[in-house]
């Protein structure tokens, strides 16, 4: 069984530590691979592997670094299909999903190449007599990022074309049960003839991750993930004196008027619910009816039960396994805590047996109909293939439900009335909004704006708030002394 390695200053190094664990398929059961949990001295030489890379690097101009970015996205087109059917080997979304993730990571190679005029800084003549005062934008220095399973190709990518190209070098974690997506990056890193150093890949959990925390040479860290850990890395790096952008987990609430177009609708939402098996963190997870519920409940529980659940690389397969075992016994309980709270199971996509993969980590699309508001599960992410139905009679109380939410990374409305869709985009309180949208994604030169315990930190990722995480701001102010006192 292949032992994964670290890349490591253009090497692919064993790690120090020598506990692995097992990078399983989870449609399947089939080991992968094996996976280091990781050692701080891993970290370190990563570290000092950077900071010779980064010395170098700051003083190359913005627009020959971005020709690296040109070739790393023709290098990753190239190679689509194999990236793609590797991540849905090892997290268990369909190919249509790990491709679609691909194309999300790319765009934001695309938008790093805008770097020049991007990190430009301001100039004003004369603030005094005589005198100019001008901001630079420089790079911070060793930078690194903490990524999640469930999407092992974009997540990295929202931070490290924006980190390179402004002149900073990088260390990714990948999440420890998905290691091979970015390792086969790395392999194409590889081939970029970047300098040495520049790009680092360290595997691990824990350890690593407070190796990177408490390591006094790295600037800045960039996490995505659960929001207990977003909250522990971002108290903990900022401790450590460290520039912090901590994404957490998500409850996403979405609001259907009456006025809203039910076909459509209902096609949207039983997409964004169930779209790589519930485990996005902008999954619709709460749907929220307003007033006249039948048919549109109806619809949905049409529309979920023939949603086809199986192995991700089988062509007409639209939802595959959540990632564990424990994950499945999770969301399982989750889902009985709900019936315990009053909840009517619409669907019950529990104990699901996939033909031929048996072995699975499979739940189908499940609906629960009438949970209790103020109950567990309607504030418990749950990441996973259910969706909780709830009436509500006026968007007054819906809106009010939403805002008493823990969590406010994405909230939505149906509906065909823009004086609603204004007033809910007005008082909802999510960072990420959606009108008559199931999963509002930012695109690449937006900022991923989580709120509330769905974002520790100021800086979003991507967009020109990448550029803000990855630059410190320099202000001169000069003076020639001749011109000062030349007469007018
Ligand atoms: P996770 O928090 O378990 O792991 C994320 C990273 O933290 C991994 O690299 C892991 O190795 C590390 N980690 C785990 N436990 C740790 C600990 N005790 N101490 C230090 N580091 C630790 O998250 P996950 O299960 O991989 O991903 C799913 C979660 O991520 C969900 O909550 C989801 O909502 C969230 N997520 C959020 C966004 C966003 O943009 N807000 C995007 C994707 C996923």
């Amino acid at each position: 069984m292949e032992k994964l390695r670290n890349y490591i200053h253009g090497e692919w190094v064993q790690s120090k530590s020598g506990t692995y664990t097992k990078v399983i398929n989870p449609a399947t059961q089939e080991v992968l691979a094996e996976v280091p949990a990781g050692d701080p001295a891993d970290v370190d030489a990563a570290v000092k592997s950077s900071e010779k890379a980064f010395a170098a690097w700051k003083r190359i101009p913005a627009g020959k670094r971005i020709q690296y970015l040109f070739h790393l996205k023709r290098l990753l087109e190239e190679n689509l299909d194999e990236l793609s059917r590797t991540i849905t080997l090892e997290s268990g979304k369909t190919y249509a999903e790990s491709k679609a993730e691909w194309i999300r990571a790319i765009e934001n190679v695309e938008n790093a190449c805008g770097i020049p005029t991007l990190m430009q800084g301001d100039f004003s003549e004369d603030i005094s007599l005589g005198i100019d005062e001008y901001m630079i934008r420089q790079p911070v220095g060793v930078c690194a990022c903490i990524s999640p399973f469930n999407f092992p190709g974009m997540i990295p990518f929202w931070f490290l074309p924006y980190a390179i190209a402004c002149g900073n070098s990088f260390i990714i974690k990948p999440s420890e049960r998905v290691p091979l997506t970015m390792t086969k990056v790395m392999e194409l890193v590889d081939k970029l003839g970047l300098p040495t150093g520049l790009i680092n890949m360290v595997h691990g959990g824990k350890s690593v991750v407070d190796g990177i925390l408490e390591h006094p040479g790295i600037r800045a860290v960039s996490f995505v993930g659960s929001s207990a850990i977003a909250r522990y890395v971002y108290a903990k790096a900022a401790a450590n004196g460290k520039r912090v952008q901590a994404q957490g987990g998500a409850k996403n609430p979405v609001i259907i008027l009456p006025d809203a177009d039910i076909d459509t609708t209902t096609q949207i939402v039983v997409d964004s619910v169930y779209g790589c098996a519930g485990q996005r963190c902008l999954a619709a997870s709460t749907i929220i009816t307003v007033g006249e519920h039948q048919h549109i409940t109806e619809s949905l529980v049409e529309m979920s039960r023939n949603r086809q659940t199986g192995f991700g690389l089988e062509e007409s397969v639209q939802m595959g396994p959540v990632i564990t075992a424990e994950s499945k016994t999770r969301v399982q309980g989750l889902i009985e805590k709900g019936i315990q709270e009053g909840g009517k199971l619409l669907l019950d996509g529990r104990n699901a047996a996939i033909s031929g993969y048996e072995k699975g980590n499979f739940i189908k699309p499940t609906i629960i109909e009438g949970i209790p508001l103020d109950g567990e599960l309607a504030g418990t992410e749950i990441f996973g293939p259910v969706m909780s139905l709830v009436h509500i009679k006026t968007i007054d109380e819906a809106i009010q439900f939403i805002n008493s939410n823990k969590y406010g990374n994405m909230a939505c409305i149906f509906t065909s009335s823009g004086l609603n869709a204004r007033r809910f985009r007005n008082e909802a309180d999510a960072g990420n909004i959606g009108i008559n949208i199931g999963v509002a994604a930012p695109v690449a030169q937006f900022p991923f704006s989580g709120w509330k315990e769905s974002f520790y930190g100021d800086l979003h990722g991507q967009g020109k708030h990448a550029v803000e995480f990855y630059t410190q701001t320099k202000v001169v102010i000069e003076r020639w002394l001749k011109e000062w006192t030349r007469k007018f």
